[in-house]
This record gives structure tokens, C-alpha cells and sequence, in this order.
């Protein structure tokens, strides 16, 4: 049996601790992530890989390809369940233990389990815009149309409806990405979870906590370009989410031990 104790230990004595997450936090909720052993990322729909599906020129020449493939992926994110990762990084920040979660997806659950700051940096499904006239539709609205193999369009100005997703080829918003390097250059531990850390710039948020003295904890299945720097890293999600559970429910846990604020 695994010894986190030096993880709690970690958490303990943070006095700020935000979270970065990946796709790999919600695999298991059944969504497959990007270069896991069973990512999407160099796998095809029809005519197109998927990487192409996720970049903005393609959307906007060809939206129907970009829905077709979405329609039983991204418009089945509504159905899938929360998993203890995103329950646990929401009791966290509730018990006073999380100052925010970063997150990389844009599959909503963090805020379905619970957790109240959540920054999305590559934006999410839960809004969509016309690409025209900026009016602004849910994703209830949306997925009705694309289940019936519609390519959404605003029916105010027919222009093409898109998901507030960034794609590749655009920019994260930046006053999001100011907020970001602060909160990441001022925390004392950042966690790292289940992501490769390849996509920029998000994947360099961690190395700000690194560079103003923070540590890094790492969970991830596969090797990451921080490992070498990181306080402590482990590699199976679960695993380290059952033990932090236990730890938290635990009631003994903070008794005569007042938290330092953050
Ligand atoms: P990634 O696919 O590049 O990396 C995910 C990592 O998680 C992999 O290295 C994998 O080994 C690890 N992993 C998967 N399951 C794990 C588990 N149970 N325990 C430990 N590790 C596990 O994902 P990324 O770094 O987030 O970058 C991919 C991009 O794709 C991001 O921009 C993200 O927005 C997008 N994406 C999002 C979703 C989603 O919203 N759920 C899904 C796929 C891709």
C-alpha cells in the first residue's frame, strides 16, 4: 500500500493550492482524453483526424464535419457522471484546501461536482455564439439541433453557431490568462492532473509556481515535461483520489490544527 502521507503532509502546509487539470481527469467519466493509451487525438472521423476536427479553419469551412463528430462526443457531455477526481477537488476547496481549479476541459464537470472557481482555459460547451452577430445560445439549444444532424445557425442572422470553445488556431482569453499567472506564480503547491502538458500555453501555468518557489505534485499516467521538477508524482488518478479522500473525510484530521488562511 501507497505512503501518501507526504503528499497531505504538502497539502497541510500550502497556504495556497490551485489545481491544473486535464483531459485525463474526466477518463474516468468514460471521456476519452487527447494522447492517453487511448486518446482521439490521431484517430479519424470519416475524411478528417480529429486534431483538424479541433482546429478553427476546419470548423468554419467545414461545420458539418466538426458537428458530426461532436454530436455523440461533446453533446453526450451532459450525460456522463461526475468521478471522485472532480468530487474530491471540490470538497477540497470547500474544506478550505483549493483555491481554484484550472482546468484544460471543457466538459463542465468540475462545476457538475461541485467546485465554485473553476477557470476554463480553453473555454467550455456550456455557451455558444453566432459567429456574426455574437448572440449567444446554451448548450441545451444546441444539442437538440446537432442531434437531429443540423449545423446550428443563428436564426436571427444565419450566421454559424460555435461552441465557447478555444480551438486550435485561437487565443485563450487573456484576462483569464492574466488571472491564471498570478494565481499560478503565487500558490505553494500546484497540482498536476492528468494532463501531458503539451498544449501551450496552459502547460507552462505550472512552471510559474516552480519559478516563484511553489511545488509541483504530478498524477499522470504517462511521463510529463515537469516530472523532473515536481515535489512528488504519481501515476494513477484513482489511486491517489481514493487515499485523498479518506483523508479528507477523515475527522481527526484538523482537529487543533486552524487552517492559515489563504
Ligand atoms: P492529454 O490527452 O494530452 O493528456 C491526458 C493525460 O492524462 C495523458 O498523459 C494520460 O496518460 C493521463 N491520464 C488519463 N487517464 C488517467 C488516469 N486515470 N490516471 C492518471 N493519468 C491519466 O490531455 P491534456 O493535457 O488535457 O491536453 C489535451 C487537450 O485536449 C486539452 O486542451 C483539453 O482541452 C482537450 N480535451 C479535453 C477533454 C475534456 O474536456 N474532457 C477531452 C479530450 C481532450
Amino acid at each position: 500500500m501507497q505512503d501518501f502521507s507526504p503528499l497531505f503532509a504538502l497539502l497541510e502546509q500550502s497556504r495556497k493550492t490551485v489545481a491544473f487539470t486535464g483531459a485525463g481527469v474526466s477518463t474516468l467519466s468514460g471521456i476519452p482524453d487527447f494522447r492517453g493509451p487511448h486518446g482521439v487525438f490521431s484517430q479519424r472521423w470519416q475524411d478528417w483526424s480529429v486534431e483538424e476536427l479541433h482546429n478553427i479553419e476546419v470548423f468554419e469551412a467545414h461545420p458539418e464535419a466538426f458537428y458530426g463528430y461532436a454530436k455523440n462526443a461533446w453533446y453526450a457531455f451532459d450525460t456522463l457522471p461526475v468521478n471522485i477526481v472532480h468530487q474530491v477537488l471540490a470538497e477540497m476547496e470547500q474544506q478550505g484546501l483549493l483555491a481554484a481549479v484550472y482546468t484544460q476541459n471543457i466538459d463542465m464537470l468540475h462545476q457538475k461536482a461541485g467546485s465554485r472557481r473553476v477557470e476554463e482555459l480553453h473555454g467550455t460547451m456550456a455557451a455558444h455564439h453566432c459567429l456574426q452577430c455574437n448572440r449567444s445560445f446554451p448548450y441545451a439549444e444546441i444539442k437538440t439541433l446537432v442531434l437531429q444532424d443540423q449545423v446550428p445557425r443563428c436564426p436571427q442572422c444565419q450566421g454559424l453557431i460555435k461552441p465557447d470553445v478555444v480551438f486550435f488556431g485561437e487565443n485563450l482569453d487573456a484576462g483569464m490568462l492574466q488571472r491564471a499567472q498570478r494565481d499560478f506564480s503565487s500558490a505553494e503547491l500546484t497540482l498536476v492532473l492528468g494532463s501531458s502538458l503539451t498544449v501551450e500555453p496552459a502547460a507552462s501555468l505550472p512552471r510559474l509556481t516552480l519559478q516563484n518557489h511553489g511545488r509541483l505534485v504530478i498524477v499522470n499516467g504517462q511521463p510529463t515535461p515537469l516530472d523532473q521538477q515536481a515535489a512528488l508524482s504519481y501515476d494513477d488518478l484513482e489511486v491517489v483520489f481514493k487515499a485523498l479522500q479518506t483523508w479528507l473525510d477523515d475527522p481527526g484530521r484538523t482537529a487543533g490544527r486552524p487552517r492559515p488562511a489563504l
